[in-house]
């Protein structure tokens, strides 16, 4: 049995009538990068919130590090690193100012603050930025600076809440590789992030919709389900001149599941029986001359659309009864 960094157990936060969480049950093991992912105003930051011991649960119980998030505040401040979404530097400090300060925060002493600072600037490599004010720094550097500051007293558990909105597609990338260090290293990650390509990189995915938790498990297993990979279905990219026409027929066409836009392309979900010859003569029929097929594995993305499409359907449901 692994060991287990965080575990909670029928989660829910209700703000007066507004319930934020709803009996969220999940648990993630030491060295893993779990991702959290769900549209805006699903209730991520609450999760993050309550599990950092700076929100209080109307219900349930979680756990980190072994510490009940109620009972022993002060003990998950020492194991945990927060990193709120809501930019948590002093703009009028200078780097250097603000990595000290954070340190003197956890009551670091001077030689120990210092050589924790030395290393997180050694990994960071924001030494050429140290004597700048954090308000003059680009958003990328100013994610690395938050995340050093958040690690200063060596969290054994971080909390990232949406790092990398908003930065751009290298930051984004480096940011990622410090992540994966420092989960080499036995660190234990929570992330909430909307790229899907960044799910994609986690050894766990949650994805929580309307407050409630509609799945979560390792990505390679969430794609196998049944609910997303029917038997006796398969995965088609398609791509071809004229998408929106090309998707309209394509949706017409008898065995075809779903046909969604991806990008450049589009993906349909078919029936095992439906051969590439009826998709090119369907798609000539309406003046597409060519269009280059291949099959497909599922992504993380169609996962989570087929879920919360069965989600929303059983919701319904139940309002019917
Ligand atoms: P996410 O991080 O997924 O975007 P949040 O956890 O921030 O979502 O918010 C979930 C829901 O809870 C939202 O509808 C939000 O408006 C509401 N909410 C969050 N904090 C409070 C609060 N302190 N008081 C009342 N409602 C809140
Ligand atoms: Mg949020």
């Amino acid at each position: 049995m692994a060991d287990l960094m965080i575990e909670c157990e029928g989660l829910t936060k209700r703000f007066g009538n507004f319930t934020a969480v709803d009996h969220v049950s999940f648990s993630v093991a030491r060295g893993s990068i779990f991702g959290f992912l769900g549209p805006n105003g699903s209730g991520k930051s609450t999760v993050i919130r309550m599990l950092c011991g700076i929100l209080e649960a109307t219900e349930g119980t979680a756990r980190v590090g072994g510490h009940d998030v109620g009972r022993e505040s002060e003990a998950i401040k020492e194991i945990i690193g927060y990193m709120s979404q809501k930019f948590s530097l002093y703009d009028e400090l200078t780097v250097n100012e603000n990595l000290i300060f954070s340190g003197k925060l956890y009551s670091l002493r001077e030689k120990e603050l210092k050589q924790r600072r030395d290393e997180l600037i050694a990994i960071t490599h924001i030494e050429p930025y140290l004597d700048r004010r954090a308000g003059l720094l680009s958003g990328g550097w100013r994610q690395r600076l938050a995340m050093a500051c958040a690690l200063m007293h060596k969290p054994t558990v971080l909390f990232l809440d949406e790092p990398t909105a908003g930065i751009d597609p290298v930051a984004r990338r480096e940011l990622w590789d410090l992540l994966f260090e420092f989960a080499g290293q036995g660190m234990t990650l929570f992330v909430t992030t909307h790229y899907m390509d960044e799910a994609e990189r986690c050894s766990h995915v949650g994805y929580i919709y309307m407050a409630k938790l509609i799945v979560c498990g390792e990505p390679d297993d969430l794609k196998q389900m049944p609910e997303v990979s029917p038997p006796g279905t398969r995965r088609l990219d398609v791509t071809c001149d004229h998408l929106t026409i090309a998707l309209r027929s394509m949706r017409e066409l008898g065995g075809v599941q779903s046909a969604t836009v991806f990008g450049q392309s589009m993906h349909l979900l078919v029936d095992e029986s439906v051969r590439r010859a009826e998709i090119d003569a369907k798609l000539h029929e309406v003046g597409i001359a060519s269009a280059e097929i291949h099959e497909i594995g599922p992504s993380l993305e169609d996962v989570f659309v087929s879920l919360t499409a069965k989600h929303a359907g059983e919701n319904s449901r139940e309002r019917a009864a």
